[in-house]
């Protein structure tokens, strides 16, 4: 969509015609919880939640339509992150020009039971909201369970409420997988109660713009876990790796992102699915690093709004849970926790937790916490910065960001990079979509990999020449050791 210069001024241009038109639309559901909101939510054809507006309620009530628009967290009419957060944690808080807000930092992973063991990293994400609801804080949490998919809901996972410990428990473990907010938002609305809420960053910004907006859910929304985030994904991510097991898209049961793998590091996980094959139910499972497309820098199905996102760390979460990304936390199979302490209700449940030995977290400074997820800051402030330029030279609306556009930072090589990433994101949808047509995974490797070799090509020229000879001779004295390369 072409603008004028002050088209991100104009507060007239609707979610429609600005957000969802432009393809910056999340799929949180934001929208489409308000009450008698003219938005919807619907899957479309590539695995992606997405709003739409029902032109038959479209006008029916203007403060509805102006509130839709409000509580979006890719539309330019809320507070940014730095001004929810500021409101939230600005007293009582320090701030970190990449985490945000921080009351305190640590890494760590939870020691009694088998949170860690049944997490996705160190079990911080599901202790602590365990841990709320054990201690009276809350009644319910609302977080992303297993669904069993149907012919009319295809999802494995939705967010569901949970009113009891060994339900929360069921719900842990990170879903990269296209879940939405509008279901569980009508529970809330109808069913008194104090409630904790877990989520990736826009969504948690989401739910803080709604606060502002909706009474009921200010005083019923008691806190928001945030988790670190790279981007997210439609639903093809599972379907991808699925087919490379040998089952088919539409064939999927469950689905396991992370499964620890007990001899290889954190970061080398697994991955584990369950579905139909050849008529029978069958589970299989791999390093997800043996699967095509698990390279996440490739950003196979992101959504687009990812690509113009500026929160990594949940900024206007009380307490953010991420993984512990660090050369010295890497080696623990079992996994390890970053965790970023915004509410202090939250601290003093943490500070006992350490004392009773339940959980076992050491300091880590807010530099270090950032370190843990070096590439996701570079994609959204450096990378960013670029991409706006960029759309803003194709005259196309776009959201509103903290950081601005630029594009003297970056050399020819890194310009190149964020082009191409654009270029993978975008085509991935596409090719599989073409891949499910004809029935042929190939077809999607086919159609990604001359995108990915020019991609791969821009890394390899990035390293100096010195760099690459020294890599040589370490790679030849290594193969002299070990006697492979006796035959040259
Ligand atoms: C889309 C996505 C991208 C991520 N990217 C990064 C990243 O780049 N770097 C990083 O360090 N960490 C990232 N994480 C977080 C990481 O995967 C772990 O979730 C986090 O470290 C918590 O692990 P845990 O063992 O403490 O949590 P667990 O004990 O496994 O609990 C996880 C909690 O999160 C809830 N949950 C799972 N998936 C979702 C979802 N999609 N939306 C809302 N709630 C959900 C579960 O219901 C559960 O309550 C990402 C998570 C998601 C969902």
């Amino acid at each position: 969509m072409a603008i004028t210069s002050d088209t991100h001024k104009n507060d007239s241009l609707s979610l429609h015609e600005t957000v969802i038109n432009g393809g910056f639309c999340v799929g949180c559901g934001a929208c489409a919880g308000i009450n008698n909101s003219p938005a919807k939510m619907h899957l479309n054809q590539y695995g992606q939640f997405q709003a739409y507006i029902d032109e038959t309620l479209i006008n029916q009530d203007s403060a509805t339509h102006s509130l839709v628009k409000s509580v979006c967290p890719f539309s330019d009419e809320g507070l940014n992150e730095d001004q929810i957060a500021q409101e939230l944690f600005g007293r009582h808080c320090e701030y970190h020009n990449k985490i945000g807000y921080h009351l305190a930092t640590y890494a760590g992973f939870v020691s009694e039971r088998d949170f860690r063991k049944r997490g996705s990293s160190g079990g911080l994400g599901t202790w602590i909201v365990s841990n709320l609801l054990s201690e009276g804080l809350v009644d319910g949490i609302l977080h992303v369970h297993q669904n069993h998919p149907s012919n009319d809901d295809p999802r494995l996972f939705k967010y569901q409420l949970s009113t009891t410990t060994n339900q929360v428990q069921k719900g842990s473990k990170s879903r990269y997988y296209p879940i939405e907010l509008s279901e569980v938002l009508q529970i809330v609305r109808t069913r008194p109660g104090r409630y904790a809420i877990v989520g990736i960053p826009c969504f948690i910004k989401a739910i803080r713009l709604l606060m502002k907006q909706d009474a009921i859910l200010a005083s019923r929304i008691k806190f928001c876990v945030g988790l670190v985030c790279g981007h997210l994904k439609s639903l093809r991510f599972a379907e991808m790796f699925a087919w490379q097991c040998g089952i088919e898209p539409g064939q999927l049961v469950t689905f396991d992102f992370r499964k620890k793998l007990l001899d290889s590091p954190a970061n080398k996980y697994g991955i584990e699915v369950t579905g139909m094959k050849n008529g029978h139910l069958v589970t299989c499972s791999s390093p997800v690093r043996k699967l095509y497309g698990h390279n996440w820098g490739w950003g196979f199905f992101k959504y687009k709004a990812c690509d113009y996102c500026d929160d990594v760390v949940a900024e206007t979460a009380d307490v953010v849970v991420g993984d512990a990304w660090l050369p010295q936390y890497l080696q623990d199979s079992q996994g390890t926790n970053v965790l970023i302490v915004r509410h202090p209700t939250i601290h003093n449940l943490i500070k006992q937790a350490i004392d009773l030995g339940k959980v076992s977290l050491s300091h880590l400074s807010a530099d270090e916490i950032a370190n843990s997820q070096t590439s996701g800051f570079n994609h959204r402030r450096e990378g960013l910065a670029y991409r706006l330029y960029l759309a803003d030279q194709q005259r196309e609306w776009r959201p509103r960001k903290r950081v601005q556009p630029d594009s003297n930072h970056l050399s020819q090589n890194q310009k190149k990079r964020q082009i191409k990433r654009l270029a993978i994101a975008e085509k991935s949808h596409f090719a599989f979509n073409d891949a499910i047509s004809t029935g042929k995974f190939s077809v999607f490797v086919q159609q990604m990999n001359p995108l990915i070799q020019k991609y791969q090509e821009l890394y390899g020229r990035r390293q100096p020449l010195w760099k690459r000879i020294a890599r040589g001779v370490k790679r030849y004295l290594h193969l002299a050791k070990s006697g492979k390369n006796s035959h040259h």
